[in-house]
């Protein structure tokens, strides 16, 4: 029985641990940038010399060699070069 007890204890505090982070995740946005920087940064990257298939959704730095659409819908990534810099963050 304190075996069952012991288990169902562990389990609430995970759950409320994981809550805590996905929490943090969407209300401080840590992770995720707002749409209006990740539409300003792939502005930018669309004027840029190192863009590759830039009229595709497959749009790629030839610089870090990421995929653009995701790398600017991520909060602390970096332009390689540091065309993003002067962006003001949310
Ligand atoms: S991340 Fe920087 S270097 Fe790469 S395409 Fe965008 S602006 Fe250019």
């Amino acid at each position: 029985m304190e075996f069952y007890l012991f288990g169902i204890i562990i389990l609430f505090f995970g759950g409320y641990l994981i809550i805590q982070y996905f929490k943090g995740i969407i209300i401080k946005k840590e992770i995720i940038t707002e749409p209006s920087l990740q539409i300003e940064r792939l502005k930018i990257c669309d004027e840029c010399i190192h863009v590759r298939l830039k009229e595709t959704l497959y749009k790629r730095c030839t610089e870090c060699g990421c995929f653009l659409r995701p790398k600017t819908k991520l909060f602390h990534q970096k332009c390689p070069i540091g065309k993003w810099d002067n962006l003001e963050k949310p």
